[in-house]
């Protein structure tokens, strides 16, 4: 497959996400050898603290290289000891992940399972708590990316605190688009990741650790199993200006950029408005939205009209529209249809361009729609 066969699409899936012509440009200069150049050392730790200041962090932020995945694991990693007792909070697909990843490391976990069509109750996970604690660490997702849900993280954070429950918590799809104050919210471990709402390339996991985890992660009995998902390894790398490991400075350099253009903007009301624009969109057309409550503010998850089949219509968006969209995996495969509207995605020009492919595409799939998508959107966000 040729280079150019896989340019020239555009991306409006849940991630990874559409990636700026300045964040892009980032990566084309040639850079210092980050193992040897001190200037390097605080471009990074700057660029740790931009994060930091996005989730309101009294912490530590380390950037991990790897996707996502990395963050995840590397918390749990870092955070559980064998036979630690773990609550696994989910209504989802990640929040279920979770509970494979602390295993993994030795948990004796206890899943906390609740309708994945709703946020979480942070009544009915205290009553839990009360019933089958007490528990070291629980695990939980901001964002489920596959279902649109955005869970109450304010709420959960403050009773896992007030239980003594270390919190770590996925807000890889979350962080730029939700409101997060890891302080004012109480949360201990909060990850994210360079491909979603911050629209960079795949590639970093930022894992920020609150102080409060800081001692928890130095006052572990057995040493950590693996290195390099392992945060300890980076004890000392600013004062000491070294790191564990050969660092990927085109990466981070692009990651620099796009947070610099996340931080200048109010992102989190930017997204509920396009997120609440493109909800109503749907259903004044006819269609229902997969969350009942909770919506995410990054992505939206629409029931797939009956007698669709997902395929096709990604086929017409992709060959007449050189479009992509988000599909349903594991059980809501072929049952719905994401839209991502997180980073570079969260524009009404890419939303107006795909509502107008969706209405082409229906049409000639034959999907009845009871308004034109294009002709709602339009109204409603004021250009029409
Ligand atoms: C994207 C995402 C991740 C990272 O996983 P990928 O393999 O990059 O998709 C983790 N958690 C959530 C909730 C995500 O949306």
């Amino acid at each position: 497959m040729a280079l150019n066969k896989i340019q020239g699409i555009h991306v409006m899936t849940p991630g990874p996400t559409a990636i700026h012509e300045s964040v892009r440009e980032a990566m084309s200069f040639a850079y210092t050898n980050p193992d040897l150049d001190e200037n390097f050392v605080e471009f990074y730790a700057e660029t740790a603290e931009l994060v930091n200041e996005l989730l309101h962090n009294d912490g530590e932020t380390y950037l991990l290289c790897g996707e996502g995945i990395l963050g995840l694991e590397a918390a749990c990693a870092t955070f559980i000891e064998a036979g630690d007792s773990v609550l696994t909070i989910a209504n989802g697909i990640f929040g279920k992940g979770f509970d494979d990843f602390s295993k993994m490391y030795g948990a004796k976990t206890q899943i906390f399972e609740s309708d994945d069509r709703l946020g979480i109750d942070p009544f009915a996970l205290e009553a839990f708590i009360e019933a089958k604690g007490p528990f070291k660490v629980a695990t939980l997702v901001h964002c489920e990316t596959p279902s649109g849900l955005s869970n109450p993280v304010e709420q959960i954070g403050k009773i896992l605190r007030k239980h003594g429950i270390l919190s770590i918590v996925d807000s890889v799809s979350a962080v730029g688009a939700e409101t997060m104050n890891m302080e004012a919210f109480e949360l201990d471990v909060v990850l994210s990741g360079s491909q979603k709402v911050m629209s960079a390339p795949v590639g970093i996991s930022t894992v920020s650790v609150s102080q409060r985890a800081l001692l928890a992660m130095q006052a572990r009995k057995t040493p950590v199993v693996g290195f390099y998902s392992n945060l300890n390894i980076w004890k000392g790398y600013k004062e000491n200006k070294w790191f564990p490991y050969t660092q990927p400075i085109h990466l981070i350099a692009a990651l620099r950029v796009a947070l610099e253009r996340l931080v200048k903007e109010d992102a989190v009301h930017k997204h509920e408005t396009m997120a609440q624009h493109v909800r109503e969109t749907f259903t004044n057309c006819g269609f229902e939205l997969y969350a009942k409550n909770c919506y995410a503010n990054s992505v939206t998850a629409v029931r797939l009209p009956s007698a669709l089949d997902f395929a096709k219509l990604q086929g017409k968006l992709k060959e007449d529209h050189q479009m992509l969209i988000g599909g349903g995996f594991g059980p809501l495969e072929n049952k719905i249809f994401r839209i991502g509207h997180m980073g570079e995605g969260c524009s009404l020009d890419k939303m107006n361009h795909l509502m107008r492919a969706l209405d082409q595409s229906f049409e000639s799939l034959n999907v009845p729609t009871s308004n034109s998508l294009l002709f709602t959107f339009l109204k409603l966000t004021g250009q029409a």
